[in-house]
Order: structure tokens, then sequence, then C-alpha cells
């Protein structure tokens, strides 16, 4: 498995280089950004697998800025831990409400907040090993990346796994091709929008002798939807 990459995103240098040297040592992979508009730009470069954000930062604060990549779909999923000096309990609330999954005081030893990433790191990561996605009869289970149709057993190229298992785990809701792209190839690949027709295509061919094409819908001007909802 390749190593994390983790963005901290802090204007006090001090704290941001010692947390890019104890979690280089760590094995992890660290980026580190000075505001907001640094932390967008590493992010639309390269998704990494979690953020740490100050809570205050010059310009936009990280509370806000964590509500925003919580709206956003590319970053929706993205785990934060803030970074607080404040230790008061109203905050922290504010802090969880906005969207982070955890949050460490200030002054923190460089141990703790390993322990901190890699927790919230494994709570992403069993939650989705677990994960049976079902609709209909179709199953799609994610830790042996079987595909089934009632008895029978799916047999999907690894992109159109991908995509199923997307759309499985997103229902009801439409998807651009170039959002398509970006969760199912990822942002820094590049492809073409209409590779993910290709690979819709074959999908739907699939799961067309078991009646299960009709799942992945097309909306027209907009993208594809995968609904239960015929
Ligand atoms: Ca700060």
């Amino acid at each position: 498995m390749s190593a994390k990459r983790i963005l901290i995103v802090e204007d006090e240098q001090a704290i941001r280089d010692m947390v890019m040297f104890s979690l280089a040592g760590a094995g992890f992979e660290v980026e580190a950004a000075a505001d907001v508009r640094q932390a967008q730009s590493c992010i639309a470069e390269h998704l990494p697998d979690l953020v740490l954000l100050d809570w205050m930062l010059p310009g936009m604060s990280g509370i806000d800025f964590a509500r925003r990549l919580k709206r956003e779909d590319l970053t929706r999923e993205l785990p934060i831990i803030m970074l607080t000096a404040r230790a008061e309990e109203e905050d922290k609330v504010q802090g969880l409400e906005s969207g982070s999954d955890d949050y460490v005081t200030k002054p923190f030893s460089p141990r703790e907040l390993i322990a901190r990433i890699r927790a919230v790191l494994r709570r992403g990561a069993s939650a989705a090993e677990d994960e049976m996605l079902c609709a209909n009869g179709l199953t799609l289970d994610v830790a042996s990346h079987r595909v089934s149709a009632g008895e029978s057993l799916l047999d999907l190229g690894p992109t159109e796994y991908r995509l199923l298992e997307f759309f499985m785990a997103h229902p009801e809701r439409v998807y651009s091709r170039g959002q398509l792209l970006d969760r199912v190839w990822g942002s820094n690949v590049y492809v073409e929008e209409r590779t993910v027709d290709v690979h819709i295509r074959r999908l739907r061919k699939v799961l067309e002798p078991h009646g299960y094409d009709a799942l992945i819908q097309t909306v027209r001007g907009a993208g594809y939807r995968f609904s239960i909802r015929v």
C-alpha cells in the first residue's frame, strides 16, 4: 500500500515544520499550505487522504474551509482533523459540526497527532471494507470485490467495478461526466469525458442480462444517476 498523503494547513511556520517533520518520520507523505488558497491548489493537484486544518487562519478560517470542503463533491469524504488552540467545549462542538472528523488541541505532541491521524484513517478504511452494497438484488461486496445479481456472479472489468461501486455508494444523485472522472478515475488523471460513456456502456452490457442495466440512468444534459426508482 502506498504512503498516505496528509495535507497540513497552518499559518504558523514552526508548527507546520514540526508536523511535517514528525509525519514524514512516521511514513506519511506530507504537503503543507500556509492558507486556504494554497490548500485549495494542493487539493486540486492531488487529493490528500486527510487534511490537518488549523482553526485560525489568515483570510478564511479553518472552520469555514472545512464547511466548504464538506459541501463539494470531490472533497466531501475527505477526513479533516482540526488543530485548535482553543480548549473551550463550545468551539469543539462547532468544529465537529463543521464536518471535521476529530480535533487536536494545541499544544499537542507529534505522537498524539499521529495516533489521531491513524485512528481517523482506520475509521474510514474499515467502514469501506466491511461494506456490502445492495440494490434490488444486485450486491457488491467491497471486501472481496465480488458483484452478484441474485445467484450469478458478474464479471466486471476494474473500471466498471469502480464505477458501479461509486454509483451504489451514492445512489439517487446525478453526477456529471467530469464529476465521475474525478471520483472514479481520480482528479490527476487526464482522460476525455467520453471515456465515461464507454465504461458506462460496458457496465450496462454486463448488467443487462440480469435486468439491472436500467438502474444506471442517463440524465440528459446532466450526466448519470444510479437509481432503484424506475
Ligand atoms: Ca493559526
